[in-house]
């Protein structure tokens, strides 16, 4: 497994595994890996004959007053990580190597981002899909491994790579979970002993949700209602948003027909969580 910190030699890596014929996974992350992170490296692993993982706290994807600066990092566990699962290039670079001048380019996301993260993160979006954008060309993947824990994320960097003909196929692998259902995330180190206790109520509220539409509910509002009460109940966070809408358009919906997503995120004292469940009109659980 080779780290590498250079644009260049990372971009002249990949062009030549491009022409040698080598098929390139890339599982871009901002590293504090856990097995949420990890499957999706077996995945990649899987499909590709080289695995490439970038890890970069990108800062453009963050908003004023946001965690920043407690974004939880060990670089050296990373580096175990990454080659316990069989990566062949870690993409590590500093943040003046991937900015070393301001941007000229200032890309906006107009759909899939007026509901959940993109409406209270203002900006987030397009600062993913910029260094995306980057990424992309630099390690010139022919797949990228998104969790849905990111849901949202994972129906905006479709309709990016659709609108863009980035010629790279993006996999969507399932939600990796703690014993008690609460989602596996590198926020979830910045929770106290209590609000660690809480936590699971989130995947339980969602739960609560679904079942209440496979048990005749047809109200998005009162889902979304029961979904709140059961989460204020149970824990200390602040509810950010519950939103129940199509997927991945992520338009309002009045009646529940197709692909939907229930989503959910939650603020704490220093770790703001989000999970989801997208399902059919049926109920039924949609995976990846
Ligand atoms: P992050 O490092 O938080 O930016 O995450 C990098 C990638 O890992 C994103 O595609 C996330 O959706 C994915 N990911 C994070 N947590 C999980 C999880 N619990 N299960 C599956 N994928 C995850």
């Amino acid at each position: 497994m080779r780290v590498i910190s250079s644009v260049t030699e990372m971009q002249s890596i990949s062009m030549n595994l491009k022409r040698s014929d080598h098929s390139v996974g890339f599982v871009p992350t901002m590293g504090y890996l856990h097995e949420g992170h990890e499957q999706l490296l077996d995945a990649a692993r899987a499909n590709h004959d080289v695995v490439i993982l970038s890890i970069f706290v990108n800062p453009l994807q963050f908003g004023a007053g946001e965690d920043l600066d407690h974004y939880p990092r060990d670089e050296a566990r990373d580096r175990q990580i990454a080659k316990a699962h069989g990566v062949d290039y870690v993409f590590l670079p500093s943040e003046r190597t991937m900015y070393p001048t301001p941007p000229i380019l200032d890309i906006q996301v107009v759909r899939r981002t007026d509901a959940l993260c993109g409406k209270s993160r203002p900006g987030h979006f397009a600062g993913v899909v910029t260094v995306l954008a980057k990424l992309f060309n630099i390690c010139q993947p022919d797949g990228a491994y998104f969790g849905m824990k990111d849901a949202q994320q994972v129906a905006v960097v479709t309709g990016f790579v659709e609108d863009l003909n980035f010629p790279i196929e993006i996999v969507a692998v399932e939600t990796v979970r703690e014993a008690d259902g609460l989602a596996k995330s590198s926020r979830n180190a910045n929770l106290t002993k209590q609000e660690r206790l809480e936590a699971p109520a989130i995947q339980q509220a969602l739960k609560i949700g679904r079942d209440a539409f496979m048990n005749g509910e047809t109200s998005v509002e009162a889902i979304k209602q029961k979904v709140k009460t059961f989460i204020e109940g149970e824990t200390h966070g602040k509810i950010d948003y519950v939103e129940l809408r199509s997927y991945p358009e992520l338009e309002e919906i009045a009646l529940i027909e197709d692909h939907v997503i229930l989503a959910v995120a939650v603020q704490f004292k220093k770790a703001r969580l989000i999970d989801n469940v997208v399902f059919d009109h049926t109920g039924t659980v949609v995976k990846g």
